[in-house]
């Protein structure tokens, strides 16, 4: 999936963060050590290994779409409401 500049693959939000889309660069990846994410998925990704399972408890990429789908569908449900 290509996805446009300065977009995090794990969340769909903007790189580094959304105030100041690309004006420096975002976190890397601890799941392949390439990917660029957003700094708050930097952190998430450090909690998860800081967690410590399997895999050193970072959610796999195959993963990283269904839950920026999922938080999607939340904020598309969060502005109905608001809308109503
Ligand atoms: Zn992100």
């Amino acid at each position: 999936m290509r996805f446009p500049d300065h977009t995090c693959p794990r969340c769909l939000g903007a790189v580094p963060n959304a105030s100041e889309r690309g004006q420096y660069p975002g976190a890397i990846s601890r799941t392949d050590d390439k990917t660029e994410i957003c700094s708050e998925c930097g952190v998430l990704e450090a909690l998860e290994q800081w967690g410590g399972k399997e895999n050193g408890g970072l959610l796999p990429q195959e993963e990283w779409r269904i839950w920026a789908w999922v938080g999607m569908t939340l904020s598309a449900k969060a502005m109905e409401k608001n809308e109503s």
